[in-house]
């Protein structure tokens, strides 16, 4: 028999043969991921449908030094839950949808690694509360996908990203031992903090099976609006008056391109221009009121960034419909720029303040590589994080920007690091920035992973060469 044959016939046995996926077609979809950058081939996918599978799984792989790869939605978008190598096993935690319980006391729930994120909010909607975590993916992207990656969103500013919502989770070692870290407490000093470790970790150290997630009150209303600024740091001094007035009701402040809005009006994507007018920059804010709050809030704000002249108009959402409305015009500025362009992406992240130069520095640095091409630096500029994309010039031959995405990217990290930022502040690194990691990451810091990596992977069978770099 191949070593296939018998890894089949052993997962068949572990898990039984409606929960192990073998035919080419049917493997395929699990190894493509959004962007389609990865041609690598799983040889199976195994669909756990409770912790005693992942278990045995990974007792088993651990024994033969198989590989596999924790897979949540197939969301991520640095090649972290895609094979590698070619003829690893993906561990879908799909099936694994379970709400272990609901604590509105305690402002707790534990859920499965396989609920969506959309079906958490659903939950936590249902039981009277807000979980705050708000991504393009939503729809998709998992609980243990969001922990693995320690995904931000639109709401990081007022909430945290996803290891600030986590409590504590279950987790299942290299070895087939769980690790029972659920908590509900918001104080426990005993000891390193474990959670901590897996959170982010990419599939690395372990498979998390469930996490208890914050709950937070159901804001009453929101406040929405569509700001015009100058430039980058309008946009800072806007943030520094949007929180100095209105406290911790500013629940997100992301910064937009106004070419992002022309290109969607370009291919479709908006029913209406959501701008009040043309203006080379906007602010996208939001306040979340809660019962006892007045409404106006935002438009006091407004009035006090008109009078000191770093808005020049604004355009507010009046009703549940233009909020939502102008939420999608958000979302689609990474469509937009697939129907417009090839691109170029980074996802970094500096101090707020330094937002300006970056993009100063970001747009010189990218003329001088190639001339006229599209700056589309924008997101959660109240996080310090801007997703800095560059879009190919109008007339650049098809596949030819690929050729400039070496200078580009050194370009950029050379800026990121002389302002001492992150070279990954929301996607991670996995397979697509393993080799940046190594350059870039603190030299101490690497050896402490690798310390870590070696003690609860000692066999490196938990996503191999993703994040770490296999050493010889
Ligand atoms: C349209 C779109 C918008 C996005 N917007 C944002 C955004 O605003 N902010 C942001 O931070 N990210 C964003 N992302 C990327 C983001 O990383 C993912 O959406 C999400 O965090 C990944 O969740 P997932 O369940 O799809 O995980 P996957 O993509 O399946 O996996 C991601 C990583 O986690 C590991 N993993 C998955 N499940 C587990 C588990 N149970 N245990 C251990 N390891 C596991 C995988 O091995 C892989 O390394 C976006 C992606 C898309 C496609």
């Amino acid at each position: 028999m191949t070593d296939h044959q018998n890894h089949l016939a052993a997962l068949i046995e572990l898990v039984g043969e409606q929960n192990v996926i073998a035919e080419s077609s049917l493997v395929a979809p699990y190894a493509e991921e959004p962007r389609r950058l990865y041609d690598a081939q799983p040889s199976l996918v195994v669909t756990p449908t409770s912790v005693e599978h992942v278990q045995k799984v990974l007792a088993w792989a651990n024994e033969h030094r198989v590989a596999v790869i924790p897979q949540g939605g197939n969301t991520g978008l640095v090649g972290g839950q895609v094979p590698l190598d070619g003829g690893e096993i993906i561990i879908s935690l799909k099936k694994m949808k379970n709400t272990r319980e609901v604590d509105t006391a305690s402002n707790v729930m534990t859920l499965e690694a396989g609920v969506t994120v959309l079906e958490a909010q659903q939950i936590a909607e249902d039981n009277g509360r807000l979980f705050p975590l708000s991504l393009g993916s939503e729809g998709s992207c998992q609980i243990g996908g969001i922990l693995s990656t320690n995904a931000g969103g639109t709401a990081v500013l007022a909430y945290g990203n996803s290891r600030d919502l986590c409590m504590g989770v279950e987790a299942v070692l290299a070895d087939g031992r769980l690790y029972n870290g659920l908590s509900k407490l918001r104080k426990d000093n005993t000891g390193y903090d474990l959670k901590d470790l897996l959170v982010g970790a990419e599939g690395t150290l372990g498979i998390i099976t469930a996490a208890s997630m914050k709950l937070f009150p159901r804001p009453a209303t929101f406040e929405t609006a569509l700001l015009n600024i100058e430039n980058p740091q309008a946009g800072i001094d806007v943030l520094e008056v949007v929180r100095r007035k209105s406290g911790n009701k500013v629940t997100s402040f992301e910064l937009l391109p106004t070419l992002g809005i022309d290109l969607q009006l370009k291919h479709n994507l908006l029913d209406r221009d959501p701008r009040a007018s043309v203006s080379p920059w906007h602010v996208l804010v939001e306040y979340s009121l809660f019962d006892d709050e007045e409404s106006g809030a935002l438009m006091s704000t407004l009035e006090a960034l008109f009078e000191a002249e770093l808005i020049s108009d604004a355009s507010l959402c009046n009703s549940i419909g233009d909020r939502k409305a102008m939420w999608q015009m958000r979302e689609n500025f990474a469509e937009c720029q697939t129907r417009e362009a090839e691109g170029i992406k980074h996802d970094i992240s500096v101090a707020v303040r330094d937002i300006p130069e970056l993009i100063e520095r970001g747009d010189e640095m990218a003329e001088r590589v190639i001339p006229g091409i599209r700056s589309f630096a924008f997101g959660h500029a109240g996080d310090g994080n801007i997703h800095y994309d560059f879009l190919a010039p109008v007339d650049m031959p098809k596949g030819e920007l690929r050729s400039h995405a070496a200078a580009l990217h050194e370009g950029m990290y050379e800026i990121v690091e002389d302002l001492n930022g992150s070279i990954s502040a929301e996607h991670g690194i996995g397979q697509m920035k393993a080799d940046l990691l190594q350059q870039k990451k603190d030299p101490v810091a690497l050896e402490m992973m690798y310390a870590v990596k070696q003690s609860l992977d000692p066999n490196g069978i938990l996503n191999p060469g993703k994040v770490l770099k296999r050493r010889n």
